[in-house]
């Protein structure tokens, strides 16, 4: 039975409903629902103009209707009288393809009649920064190597400690939180769970940590690389696999304590990475984290190449213990919905395919990367991902319409950023 949200409302003391979707480029879109009409909305959705989002629509189309999943209520910890309900799209009756939530939602039941479950965590990276988006809002964080800085950490301990005890008040049970390798850069975690509850609480915390951060003065940011010098954000995806209460990627006898169908899911990820990449790494931004040269810290804890190692963060995955491992792709951009549908869709194929990671590669790839032979390299930018994911049988066919469209959108980002013009070529081509 899916909770009564008139109850809920009473009980809660809930006064109004978010009925809220994300688009394809990971926008939150939400209508607000007074509890008295809660009921109406849960039977008949609430009406969205689809081309005013990014949902690749046109003014011609019929309502977008939003149907809330009343099983993803969250009271929003900063104001509880108002109820977030995630929602799946129809329209003229259908499920929407493209839609990141009804997607996953899809790609979660096809691995259900398989007797597969995918649980994840995701580690989401952020930086605090001056309402103006100009600099980390902290001037005093400027030490060279700021990662766990125990002074900046504590600086912000308001707002962090914020966060968290509404994590803990969810029952997301929240672990920890550090200052990461960036001035002004935190990482909060929480446990991990079933993907498409890990999907909701990801969005959720996007918005939850930018509200909260607005109400100390503060601008919360998951851009994939906001300052040039600085490391950037990441959102690795800790994955396992189970079949009913087992953990299918589990194997004590193996060295890194994977299974042959977690080596096969990794292998997956590898066939698949650069097309994964125009998903996994959605803005014109995000290469800008992943090719990125050294940062004065040392590092930036990114990949650079299509490959994988035990407990070595210098990877694109990272084994750091049994039964699971670290896919550090993806970025602060990320669509939540749409990570997990892609790390799903292309690690099944691994797994369906028995797809060879290749060999694992225990070393320093920022160091002795080049030294390796026929390794494949990441994407360079967003036009060679959007490419790389045109050209993909393997995301096409598990991903369907939702490719066309996305890309179709993407595209249409690429070509305006092009027509933009930059500083740099304007101080390096005016005296040519
Ligand atoms: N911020 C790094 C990235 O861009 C990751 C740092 C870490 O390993 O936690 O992926
Ligand atoms: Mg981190
Ligand atoms: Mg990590």
């Amino acid at each position: 039975m899916p909770l009564d949200l008139e109850v809920a409302a009473r009980e809660r003391g809930i006064r109004y409903f978010l009925v809220s979707y994300t688009d394809l480029f990971g926008t939150q879109r939400a209508k607000l629902v007074p509890a008295a009409a809660i009921a109406g909305t849960c039977r008949n959705g609430a009406g969205f103009a689809g081309f005013a989002t990014w949902l690749d629509m046109s003014p011609a189309d019929p309502d977008l209707v939003a149907v809330p999943d009343p099983d993803g209520l969250i009271a929003l910890p900063w104001k509880p009288e108002v109820g977030w309900l995630p929602a799946d799209l129809v329209m003229a009756g259908r499920p929407v393809a493209q839609g990141p939530r009804n997607l996953l939602k899809r790609l979660i039941a096809e691995a259900a009649r398989d007797g597969l479950q995918m649980k994840t965590g995701v580690e989401c990276e952020f930086f605090l920064i001056t309402p103006d988006g100009t600099a980390p809002a902290d001037t005093a964080d400027r030490q060279v190597k700021p990662c766990y800085d125990q002074s900046a950490l504590m600086r912000r301990y308001d707002v962090v400690s914020e966060i968290s005890d509404a994590m803990l008040a969810l029952g997301w049970n929240p672990y920890q939180t550090d200052h990461e390798d960036a001035n002004g850069q935190f990482e909060m975690n929480w446990e991990y769970d079933d993907a498409l509850v890990t999907a909701d609480r990801h969005a959720f915390f996007k918005y939850m940590a930018r509200s909260i951060a607005e109400t100390h003065g503060l601008r919360a940011t998951f851009m994939p690389k906001p300052f040039a010098d600085l490391t950037g954000s990441g959102c690795h995806a800790h994955v396992s696999l189970w079949r009913g209460p087992e953990n299918a990627f589990a194997d004590r006898t193996d060295a890194v304590g994977l299974s042959q169908d977690g080596h096969h899911f990794i292998g997956g990820l590898i066939h698949s990475a650069e097309a994964l990449a125009a998903i996994t790494n959605p803005c014109v931004n995000s290469y800008k984290r992943l090719n990125a040269p050294r940062t004065a810290s040392g590092a930036t804890w990114a990949p650079n190449a299509v490959t994988y190692a035990g407990d070595n963060r210098t990877h694109m995955i990272r084994i750091p213990g049994g039964g699971r491992f670290e896919f550090r792709l993806a970025d602060g951009a990320v669509n939540p919905y749409l990570l997990q549908a892609a790390i799903l869709a292309a690690g099944l194929d691994g797994m369906r395919h028995r797809r060879d990671p290749g060999p694992r590669l225990d070393l320093d790839m920022y160091t002795h990367g080049h030294t390796v032979e026929g390794v494949k390299r990441l994407p360079l930018n967003l036009l060679d991902a959007l490419r790389a994911l045109e050209a993909s049988p393997v995301l096409n066919e598990a991903l369907g319409a939702f490719v066309p469209s996305y890309l179709k959108l993407k595209r249409q980002e690429w070509d305006a950023y092009c027509r933009h013009l930059t500083q740099w070529e304007r101080d390096t081509t005016l005296d040519c």
